[in-house]
């Protein structure tokens, strides 16, 4: 079978959904490479690499399409929404498409994979498992992105994170705040550790506390209890808004007192929830920043611009999406590991097991032979259940 990598085309986006290094892993279990031409360039991986590793360089786009069985890419149509609808009309029926695809964002864009009769396969729906961890790439990308916002943050700020003591006199360290400690938060809380920040966070959910704790940070604890906090898949539930207002009354003081905040809450398929107010800005110190890294999402900060660093009341507020470009060379390679270690599951002895039983193909199954078939997307766009699914 043949696996497709085309250049990603979301504008600025840097990675690329193999790197050179994962080549043999694939061509010794029988797949042959196609990449585009410049596939990898922007993030560090030249033509001459992939060439090195096995795979067979294509100059055109639609010609990647056209000889794949299986095309990988990072942002697939439905996670690129400015220029990737243009895949569509390359699309082949029943040619296998993995990435990231945003299945609960528009259903228009869903119908449309369908019924270019794909076989698509979502990674943001990789179920949280021990089985599925070598395959998560929701979990590799907020790694990176976690990082990346304290670098960003760290950039922005008028202030040296670590302290210093020197004949000038001494600084005082930095005072980073994390709000939601999932992959993203506790990635950017060791990342702020590492740059000799004090470190604080705030999860929701009470399991949260421990792992700050090992991290060297301070759980913030407020006198508020949300309600079964964690679902069965280790996602935060949503919770009302009169706990949402709680939270920001309490929350007011810790982020005044932060120079750094990070914001990371949100819950699968909902907007985040808005957990700093224009008001705790206009209380932040000159020269604080907010890293909104839920901004995609509507943002957890109310006054973000998604896609845009702003000065708010001297406050910068940065709301960058798609952090994890950013750092392309590493993104890329852990993407890679979870594409590939994906491929190799679903595929074996060049034949796709569209094996239902199996909770890693069924969750991340969006579409095939026309339909949408992921439950909880048909369910969320009020489609009627497939008679498969009973
Ligand atoms: P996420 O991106 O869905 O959310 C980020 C964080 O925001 C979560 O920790 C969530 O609890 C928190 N949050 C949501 N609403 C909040 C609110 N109102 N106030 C404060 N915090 C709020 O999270 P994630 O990175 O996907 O991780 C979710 C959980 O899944 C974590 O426990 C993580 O360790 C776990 N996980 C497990 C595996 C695995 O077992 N293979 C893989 C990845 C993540």
């Amino acid at each position: 079978m043949i696996i497709g990598i085309p250049k990603e085309i979301y504008p600025g986006e840097r990675r690329v959904a193999l790197v050179p290094s994962i080549l043999p892993t694939l061509t010794k279990a029988g797949f042959e490479i196609h990449i585009q031409s410049g596939a990898g360039l922007d993030a560090g991986y030249p033509d001459s690499l992939y060439v090195e590793k096995g795979g067979k360089m294509v100059a055109d786009r639609a010609a990647v399409f056209a000889a794949a069985d299986i095309i990988a890419q990072v942002l697939c149509y439905g996670s690129n929404d400015v220029n990737g609808q243009q895949d569509v009309a390359l699309y082949r029926r029943d040619q296998i498409l993995v990435g990231f695809l945003r299945p609960f964002g528009s259903l228009e864009t869903v119908q449309q994979i369908a019924q270019a009769g794909v076989t698509s396969f979502s990674v943001e729906l990789m179920p949280r498992t021990t089985r599925a961890q070598s395959m998560d790439a929701l979990s590799s990308m907020a790694t990176v992105s976690g990082y990346k916002a304290v670098l960003m943050a760290a950039d922005s700020h008028p202030r040296i994170f670590p302290m210093l003591t020197t004949a000038a006199g001494t600084v005082t360290p930095a005072r980073v705040f994390v709000i939601g400690c999932g992959v993203a938060g506790l990635q950017a809380l060791a990342t702020a550790r590492r740059l000799g920040a004090v470190i604080s966070a705030y999860d929701l959910r009470p399991a949260a506390k421990e792992q700050v704790q090992s991290l060297g940070g301070r759980f913030v604890e407020l006198p508020i209890e949300a309600k079964d906090a964690q679902d069965a898949r280790g996602y935060a539930r949503a919770q009302d808004e009169d706990f949402y207002r709680q939270q920001r009354e309490l929350l007011g003081k810790v982020v005044q007192e932060s120079d750094v905040v990070i914001t990371t809450a949100v819950i699968p398929g909902k907007k985040a929830p808005i957990l700093v107010t224009e008001e705790m800005v206009k209380g932040m110190a000159l020269g604080s920043v907010i890293v909104d890294l839920a901004a995609e999402r509507g943002g957890n900060c109310d006054i973000t611009e998604s896609g845009k660093t702003v000065v708010k009341h001297g406050v910068t507020i940065i709301g960058a999406t798609n952090l994890a470009s950013g750092v392309p060379y590493h993104a890329s390679m852990m993407y890679s590991r979870n594409i590939t270690s994906f491929l190799t599951h679903l595929i074996k002895d060049q034949k796709m097991n569209l094996n239902l039983e199996d909770e890693i193909v069924r969750e991340t199954l969006v579409t095939s032979g026309g339909e949408i078939q992921q439950p909880r997307v048909r369910e969320l766009f009020k489609l009627p259940a497939l008679a498969t699914q009973g």
